[in-house]
């Protein structure tokens, strides 16, 4: 049984759920905006328990018939848009599970509620037809758009509904859920805490992985031992790099995170202090090799490979760019 307390942090997101219900002032039309794995669907199908709970509490029942229902993903209420084509939601998508659906009373007497995940992969047709429903909805009708980035929606559309962010977990309380539920030891829940940036499921994830610490381990020596390699050596560390992540930002953000610490390392800073405490030595062998000049230096040449990729330069080009800089400690060229 899942419920708002299943959702991680978002306290702002929540009250103002809670709060529309209470006021019986529920729009017709939502967007939840957050990366991947925030818990933007558990939070929607929450929602969708509270406006038909059959006991009309704050928090929803959770066991009564309407909840598990919906629950079980059976309420005759409650519609979570599902795509023929993984890539693409397709206006006969939109028609047939939400244009015209709407039109029928709920079963229930109170509300419809229509959920879209990944609203940003609707077609501008799509759009326009969930646009047709939420310029003229009936008044029973909820529809809430999932979407990890607003910019892939027309103006039009979300111009229309209520935005509700979702933020970033904080490190504390994202380390805390992880050795609760998981039963993970501190260093690794914190550990993963901060490499997944706060997003509750890349964290589970990422301790699922066995070779995390292997990784991040790697990762690291890459970084220090650059500065020695040849050219072929060079070339095996930028595939390895492209092969184990998926998404270059985590690399990039693992990154930082070392630097960062090398920083600390040289301003004095020792022990649980640091991210990479565990690597100590390390660290402070590095810390001497680098002016802090050039661990600034390497940063910012992180934030510009960010910049890169934000603007679709190819992942390998950016990459190269980035480690031929710290290959030469900091310096360009
Ligand atoms: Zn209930």
């Amino acid at each position: 049984m899942y419920n708002f307390s299943d959702v991680l942090g978002q306290d702002s997101v929540k009250q103002h759920l809670q709060r529309a219900v209470e006021a019986d002032r529920v729009s017709h039309a939502y967007m939840l905006i957050g990366e991947a794995g925030m818990g933007k669907c558990v939070l929607a199908q929450s929602f969708a328990k509270l406006l038909l709970c059959e006991h009309n509490t704050r928090i929803p029942c959770g066991v009564c018939h309407s909840c598990r229902q919906i629950e079980a993903g059976t309420h005759p209420d409650v519609r979570l848009l599902r795509r023929e084509k993984p890539s693409s939601i397709s206006v006969r998508d939109v028609r047939e599970q939400l244009a015209e659906e709407v039109f029928i009373r709920p079963f229930s007497g109170r509300k419809r509620i229509f959920i879209v995940p990944e609203a940003e992969k609707m077609t501008p047709e799509a759009q326009n037809a969930v646009l047709k429903t939420i310029e003229e909805p009936p008044e029973y009708a909820v529809i809430l758009l999932l979407t990890e980035s607003e910019g892939g929606l027309l103006e039009t559309v979300r111009s229309r509904c209520v935005k509700l962010k979702f933020r970033p977990v904080s490190e504390r309380l994202l380390s805390a859920y992880l050795q609760q539920s998981l039963l993970v030891s501190e260093e690794d829940a914190v550990l993963a805490a901060r490499f997944a940036r706060g997003i509750p499921a890349r964290a589970v994830q990422l301790l699922q992985e066995s070779q995390l610490k292997e990784r991040i381990l790697h990762c690291i020596e890459i970084a220090a031992e650059l500065p020695g390699k040849k050219a072929g050596e060079f070339l095996r560390e930028q595939a390895w790099i492209l092969e184990t992540f998926e998404e270059l930002p985590d690399f990039l953000s693992l990154l930082r995170m070392y630097y960062r610490d090398l920083l600390s390392v040289k301003k004095g800073c020792t022990g649980n202090p640091l991210i990479f405490s565990g690597q100590e030595r390390l660290l402070v062998r590095e810390a001497g090799e680098l002016t802090m000049p050039a661990v600034g230096a390497i940063l910012d040449e992180i934030n510009r490979t960010e910049d890169r990729l934000k603007a679709n330069v190819n992942p390998e080009v950016s990459l190269e760019l980035l480690l031929r800089v710290i290959q030469k400690g900091g310096r360009k060229g």
